[in-house]
């Protein structure tokens, strides 16, 4: 039932449009005109301002024959790609599609895209019944899930949704941790390290020992965190006055998650509150700063749910090996999850992602394409 052709089509035009992040545009235009001579509605919202970008989150609404009739349902695949994303020359040998080696390929998540267009096409070629679907292509995932945070889930109908955006056709994604990240500034006192050492306050040494004290790595089979990043200091011979980390932590509980933010914040205050010197009678006191935010909530759907189980019985019915996948980190699912649209992540065949060895088996977008269009099907 899959125009393989014309889904290659569709797959190798859409990643040979340059769509780094807040530059979806032509993503979105390409979009646009597949999908309205199929009767769809297409809109944008107002998320190009909210983010500085030259695109909004693509609305599409598809009605059938049996709208009203059966609950709708989202789908959803991200327009944007990471860095480097221009200029894409895909090779495809032994029916595998990859990149020139110099960029990425583009298919997480133009794979999801591609897929998603197909499926519309059949559902109206072969005249199959179904219900409303509602079709979002987001803006800006890759750097921090900007569209979707912009995105009002206020004007949708569906309750349960779908995210192309994963490796594996036959694993669901149905759980993905919270995340936070935290930068820290940690002060300490400026001072020559030959001629005076002692009026001195070195922050490398302060947030040396914070990092010694605090968990780090893999907390438990729930959490991990990590500091990434540290800057500071000027020279060999001066006490560095001032360094700044970033980190991150992630839990599949939140609970555990804000307990490892506590104690990686408790690990700078044990430090900086039991460091002090006093120099010509004046007291100087080492302190820390720190901005944290939580990046997203974390997800878990039972694989009972019915939105777990319609993924996983259209896929067994078309032969694929169906199991669950827990991820490492967080998606679009997760801001939908946490308003209260029950959503899993669906697999496209992307592998290597992030990576210029991104590439992708054509097989598994025609396996993708079956297994929403059977979804569909089995949805009434
Ligand atoms: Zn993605």
């Amino acid at each position: 039932m899959v125009n393989a052709e014309r889904l290659k089509r569709f797959f190798l035009d859409l990643v040979q449009i340059d769509s780094h992040s807040r530059e979806e545009k032509d993503v979105a235009d390409y979009i646009k005109a597949r999908l309205e001579p199929l009767g769809a509605v297409v809109s944008m919202d107002d998320a190009a301002e909210k983010i500085g970008g030259n695109c909004g989150n693509l609305l599409v609404r598809v009605s059938g024959s049996l709208n009203n009739q059966v609950e709708p349902l989202l789908f959803c695949a991200h327009m944007d790609t990471v860095v480097p994303g221009k200029g894409v020359r895909p090779v495809e040998e032994d029916g595998i599609i990859r990149s020139s080696g110099d960029t990425i390929l583009g298919s997480d998540d133009k794979s999801g895209i591609a897929a998603i267009l197909e499926m519309l096409h059949i559902l109206k070629e072969n005249e199959i019944p179904h219900g409303e679907l509602e079709i979002l292509f987001t803006v800006a995932e890759e750097i921090g899930l900007f569209g979707a945070r912009n995105f009002d889930t206020g004007v949708l109908k569906s309750k349960r949704g779908y995210f192309l955006d994963t490796e594996n056709v036959s694993e669901i994604g149905m759980a993905a941790p919270a995340a936070y990240r935290m930068t820290y500034r940690v002060f300490g006192k400026e001072a020559h390290a030959g001629l005076a050492p002692e009026k001195g306050i070195s922050a490398i040494v302060l947030a040396s020992k914070a990092i010694v004290n605090m968990p780090l790595g893999r907390i438990d089979d729930e959490t991990t965190a990590n500091i990434g990043f540290i800057e500071g200091g000027q020279a060999s011979n001066i006490i560095t006055p001032q360094v700044t980390l970033r980190g991150e932590a992630r839990s599949h509980s939140d609970e555990k998650l804000e307990k490892q933010v506590q104690l990686m914040r408790e690990a700078f205050q044990d430090v900086v509150n039991s460091t002090s010197i006093e120099v010509d009678g004046k007291e100087y006191k080492a302190r820390f700063e720190e901005s944290s935010s939580r990046e997203y909530k974390s997800f878990y759907v039972p694989e009972s749910s019915p939105t777990y189980q319609l993924v996983a019985n259209a896929g067994r019915e078309i032969g694929l090996d169906m199991k669950k996948e827990i991820s490492g980190g967080g998606s679009d699912a997760n801001i939908f999850n946490e308003r209260g649209i029950e959503s899993v992540i669906v697999g496209t065949g992307m592998q290597d992602v992030h990576t210029v060895k991104e590439h992708i088996k054509f097989d598994d977008i025609v396996n993708c394409t079956n297994l929403i269009v059977n979804m569909i099907k089995m949805h009434h």
